[in-house]
């Protein structure tokens, strides 16, 4: 009888933790499937850039892939479990900051499409980068600002810069700068353009305004003019930042310029993994 009874009781405890294990899925599912909207998580990838855009429709977009493989361990927790697809990588431009994880991810991930920056570079991480995705059969897309991109769900990212054929040398002056917009949100992503570039760009009368800023090159202080965010002119500026690096962003004049502005700031070496919804 007592055997019985012990019986019963642990069957009831399997039972039990079946029930909270089964909880925990669905409320952590729950938060990443699909729900109509835009979301976007400006992961915390220490000195570094990605970001993951998911769509109405389930339409996934990494913008850059870190420093290191932090990016990869982020989708892992950001995406739904059964999610092994990703509709477009993006690297704004070929700096090891913003791709390292890309090769990794190209293995591990069905990568549909490749957006690249006009200009390419010899070096050998890059160069590695190319080799995985042509191994992978992934498409590769030169990013044009005359051909933007819509995910029909209502998300477009429009491609911004830079120009075709590109009128500047350097590579963060060459940054994709693009666009994401759904409904009445839209986010710019700045990548590591330089003052240098934001006045090109402005100069060619390209329309910048954004809800939403992701700083370009991690604050700083050669980036973000007074009159690059006058021309944006968003609610909210996102640093995407290392933890006391070792290039001292974001720099205390950018940090001065967004105030002068007006334009709250959110950094992810203060707060974590940053999120949005449009
Ligand atoms: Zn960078």
């Amino acid at each position: 009888m007592r055997q019985t009874l012990h019986c019963h009781r642990r069957f009831i405890f399997f039972l039990g933790t079946l029930l909270a294990a089964s909880i925990f899925i669905l409320v952590h599912e729950i938060g990443r499937i699909p729900d109509g909207h835009l979301r976007i998580q400006i992961f915390d990838v220490g000195q570094g850039d990605a970001a993951l855009l998911m769509g109405p429709s389930g339409k996934t977009v990494l913008i850059d892939g870190g420093p290191d493989l932090s990016a990869l361990e982020a989708l892992g927790k950001n995406l739904p479990l059964s999610r092994r697809s990703i509709d477009l990588l993006v690297l704004s431009h070929p700096d090891p900051d913003h791709f390292t994880a890309f090769p990794e991810i190209l293995r591990r991930f069905e990568v549909h499409a490749l957006l690249l920056p006009a200009i390419q570079n010899d070096e050998e991480p890059y160069q590695a980068l190319l080799a995985i995705a042509k191994e992978q059969g992934v498409p590769l897309i030169a990013a044009d600002p005359r051909r933007d991109i819509d995910f029909n769900d209502g998300v477009v990212l429009d491609i911004l810069w830079p120009p075709n054929p590109v009128l500047l040398e350097d590579d963060n002056d060459n940054s994709i700068i693009l666009r994401a917009t759904f409904g009445t949100g839209s986010i710019l992503f700045a990548g590591d353009l330089s003052e240098k570039g934001e006045k090109k760009l402005l100069a060619m009368g390209i329309d910048v305004a954004s809800q939403v800023l992701k700083v370009g090159h991690h604050g700083s202080r050669y980036s973000s003019s007074q009159e690059f965010l006058a021309a944006v002119a968003p609610r909210l500026a996102i640093i995407s930042v290392g933890e006391e690096n070792d290039y001292g962003h974001p720099h205390p004049d950018t940090l001065q310029r967004l105030a002068a502005a007006k334009i709250p700031v959110r950094i992810t070496a203060q707060e974590g993994q940053i999120n949005l919804m449009f």
